[in-house]
């Protein structure tokens, strides 16, 4: 522990202060070891020496109105913009953005505890079955209590829930293979054409005995294709094939908002509409006592006609009476909600607090902390409130006002994804087909950078 200490380069001064923060922060990553998912956190402390090192300066807000987007220049392009802008005036000098690195990877911890108070909130309940935490359920002295069950005993479960889910019949007679267009830590993404119809899907394959929770892509299928809404991916089918599970799902072409956020400066309205159809998806997951946990801009996939859709289940919670708050550390480091570093019991605020970290990533380029090393960020998480937004200042008073609100600590004045869809600031949304500019013109700088071998 006292290596994992001196790694966050947490200060004596900091320890001093917040005792109780640092020792939640460091307990993150014990509770993580016995996980082999545990490479991200390791690879994430070793590279923090090397992420620290930039040199950053805010980046000058885009001007409204412009027609084409401003474009960030990163780190390794900057001869790139220095070449290009001539041609396009707006590919200026902004400050540089790091490469997505492996620290924004998403993790799950064990819950502080496994009983859970009954609920005196009327969410409603979901469907039997939907809560796919593989647990065995005893009663005891009247109280439900939760045991894990045994390593086997959840491998059996889960192929017997899989093959319930799955289609029977062969997935090469109706799809033909084309390119991978993604990794995640759970497998690879491609596309895939449908022989009948004619229309590009996306194949998620995942190898089982390769996920460290293999419990958490049943919850992914089981959610998603319960989840019919226009801003949620939309799940097509699933096969078991040998020892992979197949998800087909509707292909997203504009890539994922991180690109966005990363490569381009957004403009207030396209930010407003972003956030809008982001809550019309977290209403409905709430409504249906479901809490997705991981929203980030990297699970927010977008059309090229300007289409919103949040992605990425596996890490979703379905809320019950008898398990209505959660204890989990789970999610992405500098997304977290204060209440979840804190290990206190939280509820679907968490993803109104990870929105509003997703609306500082389309402002600042990358979310607070970026620079810290993931244990140090969990401790400024439990320690400084609301974070600092370096473009703050320059930004108009109800997309604030918006901020203040998703980053209120105290969850019991945070509000609901229903009262923010009221909001003033999503009255300033550009039509969703104005995304299609921006979308395009960070493809543009993603590829143009390849080409360059930059990356
Ligand atoms: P993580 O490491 O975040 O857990 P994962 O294993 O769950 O990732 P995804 O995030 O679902 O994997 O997918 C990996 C990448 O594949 C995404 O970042 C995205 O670029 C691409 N991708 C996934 N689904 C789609 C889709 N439906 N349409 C287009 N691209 C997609």
């Amino acid at each position: 522990m006292q290596a994992q200490l001196n790694a966050s380069k947490i200060t004596n001064e900091e320890k001093k202060q917040n005792p109780q923060a640092v020792y939640q922060a460091l307990k993150y990553f014990n509770d993580r070891q016995s996980m082999p998912e545990d490479k991200f956190i390791i690879q994430a402390l070793a590279r923090s020496q090397e992420d620290s090192d930039y040199d950053y300066l805010p980046p000058p807000r885009p001007v409204e109105g412009l027609f084409m987007p401003t474009i960030r220049e990163s780190r390794e392009s900057k001869d790139l913009a220095t070449s290009a802008s001539p041609a396009n005036p707006n590919l200026r000098g902004v400050p540089p953005v790091p490469e997505r690195p492996e620290k924004t990877k998403s993790i799950y911890t064990k819950p502080v505890d496994e009983v859970d108070s009954p609920s005196p909130v009327p969410f409603h309940r979901p469907r039997s079955g939907s809560d796919s935490e593989i647990q065995v359920r005893q009663q005891h002295g009247g109280a439900a209590k939760t045991t894990t069950a045994t390593k086997q005993e959840r491998r059996e479960e889960i192929t017997k829930k899989l093959q319930n889910i799955v289609s029977v019949s062969n997935p090469y007679e109706k799809y033909i293979l084309k390119d991978r267009i993604g990794q995640g830590a759970s497998g690879a993404v491609y596309t895939a054409l449908n022989t009948v119809t004619g229309v590009l899907v996306a194949i998620k394959q995942m190898a089982l005995e390769k996920q460290p929770r293999p419990e958490l892509i049943v919850n992914e299928i089981l959610v998603l294709s319960r989840s019919q809404h226009p801003n949620i991916v939309n799940y097509l089918d699933s096969y078991l094939v040998n020892n992979e599970l197949w998800v087909v799902m509707e292909y997203l072409e504009g890539g994922s908002l991180t690109d966005l956020a990363t490569e381009t400066c957004m403009e207030e309205g396209n930010i407003a509409a972003i956030c809008r159809e982001v809550l019309q998806a977290l209403e409905f997951l709430h409504r249906r006592g479901i809490i997705h946990r991981d929203i980030k801009s990297d699970n927010v996939l977008l059309g090229m006609n300007g289409e919103v859709k949040i992605t990425d289940f596996g890490f979703c919670a379905c809320l019950s009476p008898e398990r209505w708050k959660r204890t989990t550390l789970v999610g992405t480091p500098y997304w977290m909600a204060p209440e979840v570093v804190c290990r206190k019991r939280y509820g679907p605020e968490v993803d109104i607090w990870s929105l509003g970290i997703m609306a500082v990533e389309m402002i600042d380029g990358e979310p607070p902390y970026m620079r810290e090393d993931p244990v140090r960020a969990l401790y400024f998480i439990a320690t400084n409130g609301k974070p600092k937004i370096k473009e703050y200042k320059r930004l108009s008073r109800p997309f604030r006002d918006f901020l203040d609100k998703c980053l209120e600590v105290d969850v019991s004045r945070r509000p609901s994804a229903s009262d923010l869809l009221q909001h003033p600031f999503l009255r300033m949304a550009k039509p969703l087909i104005m995304l299609r500019t921006v979308i395009e013109a960070a493809k543009k700088v993603i590829h143009e950078r390849r080409l360059m071998g930059m990356e």
